[in-house]
């Protein structure tokens, strides 16, 4: 390795946001996460969303109301 180039590598503590905790190898000595493979739900099966909350119902504001008109006219 050519010397004075390579940034310092540590022993890293992950902390995810769900209290789960690991270690690994990276240029930082800690790490703080919002989501790790045991709470993300692709490996959990749980179905979690993880979007900013409001988007849904900001969402059903502007368009949740004329989508019920709709389908009572079909009925
Ligand atoms: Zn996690």
């Amino acid at each position: 390795m050519k010397a004075d180039i390579h940034p310092k590598y540590f022993d890293c503590h992950v902390h995810c946001g769900c209290g789960n905790t690991f270690t690994t190898r990276a240029t930082v000595k800690e790490l703080h996460i919002e989501i790790c493979n045991v709470c993300h739900p692709f490996y959990s099966g749980v179905q979690k969303f993880v979007d900013a909350a409001g988007r849904v119902d900001r969402f059903r504001k502007k368009f949740g109301e004329k989508t019920a008109k709709l389908e009572n006219k079909k009925a």
